[in-house]
C-alpha cells in the first residue's frame, strides 16, 4: 500500500543531538522511517546543554560576558545560531548516511512571527519550500526555535521553543503525528530527574498536558501543547 503523503514530524532536543552516539541513534530512527517510505520533517534544537560549545546558553554567555544589557535583536540573532548550525550539521550527517536531506532556517521554512524578540509567537507558516523538498525525496531538517517578523528580523520563540516549531509545522503540514525526542523516555507524573517516584504516563489528554506545561514542566513548551490542542496534532 502506498504510504501517506502526510509527513511525520520528528523533533530532537539538544540532549538528543549532543554527541556522536546520540546523533547516531537519531539517524537510525529517521532511517527506519525513511526506508519505509515516509515523508519526514526533522526539527532540531541547538546541540547540547549549558556548558557545551553550541548550546543556546553558551551562545548567550558569549554576549553576557561582555555585558548584560543586550539589544534583544542581537540576542535573538545570536540565539538562533545554535539551531541554524544544528540543522545544517544534521542535514550533512543524514546525507552522509545515505539519507538525502536539506536544511532550512526559520525564514526558509516560512515561519512568520510577531516582533516580540525573545518570545515571539508564530503568526503564520508558509511551508512551501519544505513541501518541495519532501516532493523531491529529501528529508527537510528545520532549525527549531526561530522565525522572522514582518521587518525580516530573526526572532526566537521563547526558551524550549523548538517544541513549538515542531508542532506548528506538523499542524501546517497536516502531519500524521509529531514525535518529540528528549532525554527522558516519556512524560511522567512529575519530573523523573527530580523525583524517583515519578510514574510514566502512557497516554495524556491535551488538557492534562496543558496543565503540566502551564505549571512549568519544561518537557514540552506550553505553546506547543496549545498548538497541538488547537489543531488536533497527535503528539508522541
Ligand atoms: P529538550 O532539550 O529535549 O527540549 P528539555 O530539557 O526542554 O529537553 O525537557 C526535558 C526535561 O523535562 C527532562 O530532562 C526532565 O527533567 C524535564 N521534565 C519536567 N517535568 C517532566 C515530566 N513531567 N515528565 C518528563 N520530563 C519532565
Ligand atoms: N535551544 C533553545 C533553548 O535552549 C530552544 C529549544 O531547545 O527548544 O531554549
Ligand atoms: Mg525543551
Amino acid at each position: 500500500m502506498a504510504k501517506s503523503l502526510a509527513p511525520i514530524v520528528m523533533k530532537f532536543g539538544g540532549t538528543s543531538l549532543r554527541d556522536e552516539d546520540c546523533r547516531a541513534h537519531a539517524v537510525k530512527h529517521i532511517k527506519r522511517y525513511a526506508e519505509s517510505g515516509e515523508r519526514i520533517v526533522v526539527v532540531v534544537s541547538a546541540m547540547g546543554r549549558k556548558g557545551e560549545p553550541y548550546a543556546t546558553d553558551t551562545l548567550i554567555a558569549l554576549l553576557k560576558d561582555v555585558g548584560h544589557n543586550i539589544n534583544p535583536r542581537e540576542l535573538d540573532l545570536v540565539m538562533s545560531v545554535g539551531e541554524t548550525l544544528s540543522s545544517a550539521f544534521f542535514s550533512h550527517l543524514l546525507s552522509h548516511n545515505g539519507i538525502p536531506a536539506i536544511s532550512f532556517n526559520g525564514r526558509q521554512s516560512g515561519i512568520l512571527t510577531d516582533d516580540n524578540a525573545g518570545n515571539a509567537e508564530i503568526l503564520d507558516i508558509d511551508p512551501s519550500r519544505i513541501v518541495e523538498a519532501l516532493d523531491n525525496g529529501s528529508i527537510a531538517v528545520v532549525a527549531g526555535f526561530q522565525g522572522i517578523d514582518t521587518q525580516k528580523n530573526i526572532t526566537t520563540l521563547g526558551r524550549g521553543g523548538s517544541d513549538t516549531t515542531a508542532v506548528a509545522l506538523a499542524a501546517a503540514l497536516k502531519a500524521q503525528e509529531c514525535q518529540i525526542f528528549t532525554d527522558v523516555n516519556g512524560v511522567y507524573t512529575t519530573d523523573p530527574r527530580v523525583c524517583s517516584k515519578a510514574r510514566k504516563l502512557e497516554v495524556l489528554t491535551y488538557e492534562e498536558m496543558l496543565e503540566m506545561s502551564g505549571l512549568g514542566s519544561k518537557v514540552l513548551q506550553l505553546r506547543a501543547v496549545e498548538f497541538a490542542s488547537k489543531y488536533n496534532v497527535p503528539l508522541r
